[in-house]
């Protein structure tokens, strides 16, 4: 599983106005937008969060190229454009949970094999109808943000085809989890409350491979206090002689 991803950008023409000024470093990790619909009915379940970008950084490469398909001109005109709408952009990115579903897994490759000859694991993803739904969602909210503060919403999505609504790529939103959930039932999952198999006692994985599902927070810090968790009961066990 991956987290459900979608992006809006706005433009503000009132951010043309202030003065340069060096933003780096204080960048859109600063801002966030928790879950806030969880106390009413949804067409979908679960939910996601919202990240922002924006601001006056170090320009990147390819940082004005919307601007050259946007707006006709070259030489020093394209130029004062760039340098009226430089800053003024702000995106907004969401990051939404993925149930899992039967056509996203993995497998042993039958075919490819590693440089030690170790067969390599195949991957399987697809979105379900509710990751749709949720990016859905994050395309209304952003433009209704963005129009609310008194942006232009620039961001045009398709309603259809295989990422409907700019529903990213899976995997490309790099919080890929899953693969040996975590649960009571040795038929229906992998590991234990403390990432222990159930077949081999002193095999334990922890990393965000437990995961049955992927919430809409980033997922380190879930698989630190896990991990932790994991240790902690390793050490206890060791010390017991039970493993
Ligand atoms: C650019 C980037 C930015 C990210 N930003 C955030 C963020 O802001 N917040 C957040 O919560 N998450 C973020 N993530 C996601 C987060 O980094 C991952 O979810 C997390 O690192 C996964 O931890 P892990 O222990 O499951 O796997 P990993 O950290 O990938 O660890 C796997 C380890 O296994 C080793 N390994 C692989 N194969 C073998 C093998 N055959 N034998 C021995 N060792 C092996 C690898 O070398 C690696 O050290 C980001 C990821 C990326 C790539």
């Amino acid at each position: 599983m991956d987290s459900v991803g979608s992006r809006g950008v706005g433009y503000f023409p009132q951010l043309e106005k202030v003065p340069p000024h060096n933003h780096d470093g204080v960048g859109s990790l600063h801002m966030y937008i928790p879950w806030w619909k969880f106390d009413r009915k949804n067409d979908f379940l679960r939910g996601y969060h919202i990240e922002f970008g924006g601001g006056q950084r170090m320009p990147r490469v390819g940082q004005f190229k919307t601007v050259c398909t946007e707006f006709e001109g070259y030489g020093s005109r394209l130029k004062e454009r760039c340098r009226q709408t430089y800053g003024a952009f702000i995106s907004l990115g969401g990051r939404g949970e993925m149930i899992p579903n039967s056509h996203s897994y993995c497998e042993i490759d039958p075919d490819e094999v590693d440089e030690w000859g170790i067969p390599v694991l195949r991957f399987h993803f697809k979105w379900g109808d509710n990751e749709i739904k949720i990016a859905r969602d994050m395309q209304e909210t952003f433009k209704a943000i963005i129009e609310a503060a008194g942006g232009t919403y620039v961001t045009r999505t398709e309603t259809a085809g295989e990422f409907p609504y700019g529903i990213t790529v899976g995997g490309q939103i790099i919080h890929e989890v899953g693969t040996a959930r975590m649960g009571t039932n040795p038929q229906t999952s992998a590991l234990n409350g403390f990432c222990q198999t159930h077949d081999v006692k002193n095999l334990f994985v922890t990393d965000g491979a437990c995961f049955v599902s992927n919430p809409d927070k980033n997922p380190t810090l879930t698989i630190l206090a896990l991990s932790w968790r994991a240790s902690e009961y390793i050490a206890e066990e060791a010390r017991k002689g039970n493993l």
